[in-house]
């Protein structure tokens, strides 16, 4: 038999109806011939409910019952979704994760896959059943406890199993109908993509479309798990959504496939450092240790070859993370100093900084889009603070006011509304 595995974000099992809605779709790929694997979210808001009241009932909890409590949203949908589908002469069985059973590494509210076996969900569908629903977001570790995967998990699970099980493909019903150029919100001609390569979305992913978990494209990229994204929303077809695919697949590509961007970014300069073999591990190191994110990293040429205070090459140091990190940051910083690691004169923080990035693989094989890039901002007379580069992707940092103003000139500069 032919399978799929498709999957329901929490909007799109909100309610009953919601339920009913999405176990009529699960029905119509079962009529078309298909053994369907569905893999459900929590109720929209009941992981965060659920959330609240562990953090309520033990501020410093368990990290082992924050998992028994987060991971029993999943549950409730399972079940009701088998019941749904069984109400419609649908043969279909409900797995929680320690049932099929779901290995996960022990790293409770991050927890990593390790294995799934097939001979349960196997011996099911032999005998007839044509639909298995198991609960996304949930593991079972090897002591033997519930484990989840950290938060919009459950597409890592929908990927993981379509991988395991060699799915056809693997269905992301959500509340949007596909992966647009940018944010919709922001410019009225962002387009709906037919087909995406996975190295696109993992950049689109990870700079804040927050349509898929990164973790799940990572995984279908190494896998080769087609994926699409879809709305639940609507009347859905072969042709609807989204195909986040190979590159192979993808026929005709722009050079830019979409304008991304992040908000919330800080940026910090360290003035006036030593230029010495070991600096940016002296600095970079306790960042690390500190837990924070850095992105972008730029060290300017030294610009003196002695300096009388410093006694030797000095050269300034700038780098950006998020918003949120930065009083971890400044103090990872200070306490370098104070501990005679790093000599810095002056340390700036920029806290109204926005990162625009665009993104496409056709960059690879095509000069000068750097070069419109920063055309398109200069002509909105935009200053652009910091650049940084990879094979893929450009990016830069500038004043958060301009963002919505750099995604729109940057979607015309690059003539996104158009496709290929
Ligand atoms: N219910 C979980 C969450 O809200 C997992 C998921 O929906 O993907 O994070
Ligand atoms: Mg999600």
């Amino acid at each position: 038999m032919p399978l799929l595995v498709m999957k329901f974000g929490g909007t799109s099992v909100a309610d009953l109806d919601r339920i009913r809605n999405a176990a009529e779709k699960v029905k119509r790929e079962v009529e078309r011939g298909y053994d369907v694997i569905v893999i459900v979210s929590a109720m929209s808001g009941k992981t965060n409910e659920l959330v609240g009241w562990v953090e309520q009932t033990s501020p410093l909890y368990d990290a082992r019952e924050y998992d028994a409590v987060v991971a029993s949203g999943e549950n409730v949908t399972a079940g009701l979704m088998a019941l749904t589908l069984q109400e419609m002469d649908v043969p279909a069985r409900s797995w929680q994760g320690w049932q099929v059973p779901i290995n996960t590494t022990s790293a409770h509210a991050a927890a990593r896959f390790v294995s799934i076996p097939r001979e349960n969900l196997d011996a099911k569908f032999a005998e007839g059943f044509k639909v298995a629903v198991v609960a996304g977001f949930q593991g079972l570790s090897h002591e033997g406890r519930v484990t989840t995967l950290g938060r919009g998990g459950s597409d890592t699970t929908a990927v993981a199993f379509a991988a395991a099980f060699a799915a056809e493909r693997c269905d992301i019903y959500t509340d949007v109908d596909g992966i647009y150029t940018t944010d919709p919100r922001i410019t009225s001609k962002a387009r709906k993509l037919d087909r995406i390569a996975f190295e696109e979305m993992l950049e689109l992913a990870s700079l804040g479309a927050k349509v898929l978990q990164t973790r799940s494209v990572e995984l279908a990229m190494r896998y080769k798990v087609r994926l699409r994204v879809l709305s639940s929303f609507e009347d859905t077809d072969e042709n609807s959504g989204t195909l986040v695919c190979d590159e192979d697949e993808i026929m005709e590509s722009k050079v830019v496939s979409g304008v991304a961007y992040s908000r919330d970014e800080a940026k910090i300069t360290l003035f006036t450092i030593e230029d010495r073999p070991g600096v940016a591990s002296a600095i970079f190191g306790p960042l690390s240790d500190a837990g924070v994110n850095v992105d972008m990293i730029v060290q300017n040429i030294s610009e003196k070859d002695y300096d009388e205070a410093h006694s030797g090459a000095v050269t300034d140091m700038t780098f950006s993370c998020p918003v949120n990190q930065v009083a971890r940051a400044k103090k990872a910083m200070e306490d370098a100093m104070a501990a005679g690691e790093i000599k810095y004169d002056d340390l700036i923080i920029d806290t109204d900084v926005a990162k625009i990035s665009v993104v496409g693989i056709g960059m690879r094989s095509h000069a000068g889009v750097a070069a419109r890039m920063f055309e398109a901002l200069s002509a909105e007379n935009i200053n652009i603070k910091v650049i940084s580069t990879s094979e893929i992707k450009i990016s830069v940092l500038i004043d958060r006011k301009y963002m919505e103003l750099a995604v729109q000139a940057l979607h015309d500069a690059f003539e996104l509304e158009k496709a290929a």
